[in-house]
């Protein structure tokens, strides 16, 4: 079995977000860029796959700026067998990323995609979604756990109030949640080891995908800041601020 997980590089998320000056999105010069922490724990799975004997190879994709390398590059320390970026130097936005990927799930046949639940950069979640609409395939959206059978994949979902339990017929494509696994950190030696494994850079003209921006940005800001908050002594006094200024209960 073929799994295709994608990777994408956004801001570290120890990073304090800054907005840039004309308010149009947020900086990114000079900024710690790391794997989408979704997508770490979508390539955990994929190693796991492997480590399990029920997959063959795990293919780690990138849609981005020639810097994706680095983030396929940490894929591949983790385990993963080869890589492929889709380079463009345009943002991506959910449906440019979806094509992209859709027109290498034709070119190498996968049985499962991994994807994270959402990118942390732009919070969209919508990739997966798309995706599968766009396939035709089955999904499992915000997974905490797969079970995978012949020809089908039981996927248990994170839904408000509970699990969910899906039972699917593969191929399909998968979204992680917080809790299906715990990434691995790459060892040393695994990082020396990927700076030999491959990575084949496409172009999304080359397959026939057109990236530009469908969607505008009219302003990006700050939320407004908090306000200080007071101690208060006991809890009539909570509750009366509660009733009386917040006005909550
Ligand atoms: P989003 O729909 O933007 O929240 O992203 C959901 C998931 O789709 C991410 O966690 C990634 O697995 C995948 N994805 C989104 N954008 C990219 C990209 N540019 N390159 C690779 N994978 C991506």
């Amino acid at each position: 079995m073929k799994v295709l997980v994608g990777v994408k590089r956004v801001v570290d998320y120890n990073v304090k977000i800054r907005v840039n000056s004309d308010q149009t999105a947020v900086e990114t010069a000079n900024v710690k860029m790391s794997m989408n922490p979704f997508d770490e724990i979508a390539v955990e799975e994929g190693i796991r796959l492997k480590e399990a004997g029920i997959a063959e190879e795990l293919i780690a994709v990138s849609v981005g700026p020639k810097q994706s390398q680095e983030t396929i590059r940490t894929a591949l320390a983790m385990g993963a067998d080869r890589g492929i970026l889709v380079e463009t130097d345009i943002p991506t936005e959910p449906l440019a990323v979806a094509k992209c990927l859709k027109a290498l799930i034709e070119k190498e046949s996968p049985d499962l995609v991994i994807l994270g639940k959402q990118a942390i950069d732009d919070d969209s979640n919508q990739t997966g979604q798309m995706l599968a609409a766009l396939m035709g395939w089955s999904q499992g959206t915000f997974a905490s756990k797969l079970e995978l059978g012949d020809g089908r994949i039981k996927v248990t979902r994170e839904i408000d109030g509970g699990l969910e339990t899906v039972d699917l017929k593969m191929p399909t494509i998968v979204t992680t949640d917080l809790r299906l696994n715990e990434p691995r950190y790459a060892s040393l030696p695994n990082i020396m080891k990927a700076k030999k494994k491959p990575i084949d850079v496409l172009t999304p003209e080359g397959l026939g995908v057109d990236v530009s921006p469908r969607l505008s940005v009219l302003k990006v800001v700050e939320p407004a800041k908090r306000q200080a908050g007071v101690m208060v002594e006991n809890v009539a006094q909570l509750v009366d601020k509660l009733r009386n200024e917040a006005k909550v209960i």
